[in-house]
């Protein structure tokens, strides 16, 4: 060889290294006939031997398939249509088989509309949760399994797999969503708000205040407020109606919420009874009450002046016969004039809604 062409020959082995840096492919002599595309260049020269000093036997374009019979170093013995050859490999990239998936829904996409949906290893509900993914989040869809699970990229550079049922499947990831949905921490979630009594039945009656009329004006601040966040809201009562207690609990079957919230007001019976509390029968409600009453604590608290007094069990109809997890909270004592002051302001209403919401958003991110 003489050195000019040595030295060109160097020179076209290091933009070589640069190029194969970028696709290298694989050179393992078991997969002696593996299929392998031109890539990276527009016309590859195929030569009688493993070298730039062979003579060219023909010029392959890209895209052009080939056959690798053996491997010599960085070149590959191939075979297109009757050809025979050497090709440098660091021009050729793999074949991958698709794996067969008729599926038409691979590159679309999959608009969460659950709550919280589990991101799992395989496609199976049983299978490792890796993940957990919220109302409003869209994903590239990337496979799907048989069962009809989408294969996503939850995270960058991390997939697993989501169950295709709690989502919207579309082309465009544009307007997906109805219109006018709220994207909040309780989105995709529905709760059932009763405010006790109403109609005919007053509830508690003191300093000219009704009862009924103070869980009304409760509940609706409170509607607004899970409504903001996102949530859908079903009121047992928005007027001044007579409800059974029958009523409320079949209102909440037919409403299948993610939790029932029965608003009162209470009646000092004990000395020393002050401030609000959470009232629980099934014991399935147990923790929940206690994720909303140490939410209305820290934020309510502080706030009003009004004092918490505890999450308790207490046998109720309108809890025991609804097979929905819920939670009765009396907001504050009517009996005494110096609380009744407090409880029955805006402000109040405002801050109790704001901590029952806080709790439902912290309870559900667990459970
Ligand atoms: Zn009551």
């Amino acid at each position: 060889m003489r050195l000019k062409t040595k030295h060109i020959f160097i020179l076209f082995l290091s933009v070589l290294l640069v190029v194969s840096a970028l696709s290298i492919p694989q050179t393992d002599a078991s997969a002696a006939t593996t299929k392998y595309k031109v890539v990276n260049t527009n016309s590859l020269n195929m030569r009688t031997g493993p070298g730039v000093q062979y003579k060219i036997v023909k010029k392959l374009k890209k895209n052009t398939t080939v056959t690798k019979t053996s491997t010599k170093g960085k070149w590959f013995k191939i075979k297109t249509g009757s050809t025979v050859g050497y090709v440098n490999s660091s021009y050729l990239s793999k074949v991958v088989l698709k794996v067969s998936n008729t599926n038409s829904t691979i590159g679309k996409y999959y608009s969460i509309t659950a709550a919280s949906l589990n991101v799992r290893k395989t496609s199976a509900a049983t299978s490792t949760k890796l993940a957990v993914v919220k109302f409003g989040k869209q994903f590239v869809i990337k496979g799907q399994a048989k069962n009809g699970w989408y294969k996503i990229e939850y995270a960058k550079g991390k997939t697993g797999y989501v169950s295709n049922h709690y989502g919207i499947t579309s082309v465009s990831k544009n307007n997906v969503y109805p219109k006018g949905t709220i994207f909040g921490p309780l989105s995709g979630r529905t709760f059932v708000i009763d405010p006790g009594h109403g109609g005919s039945q007053a509830g508690a009656q003191y300093f000219g205040v009704k009862e009924k009329d103070l869980n009304l004006k409760a509940s609706k601040t409170l509607q607004k407020e899970l409504i903001s966040q996102g949530a859908k809201v079903v009121m047992t009562r928005s007027t001044d109606k007579t409800l059974s207690l029958d009523a409320r609990v079949k209102i909440s079957k037919a409403a299948k919420p993610d939790a029932y919230i029965s608003v009162h007001h209470n009646v000092v019976v004990k000395k020393g009874e002050a401030g609000y509390l959470a009232l629980y029968t099934k014991k399935s409600e147990k923790t929940f009450n206690k994720y909303i009453f140490n939410s209305l604590k820290s934020s309510v608290t502080k706030a009003t002046k009004v004092p918490a007094e505890e999450y308790r069990y207490q046998n109720l109809h309108v809890l025991r016969e609804n097979p929905y997890i819920g939670t009765l909270i009396e907001y504050g004592y009517m009996s005494r004039a110096s609380e009744l002051k407090k409880i029955n302001t805006n402000a109040y209403r405002e801050a109790m809604a704001k901590g029952i919401a806080n709790g439902l958003e912290s309870y559900f991110d667990k459970y």
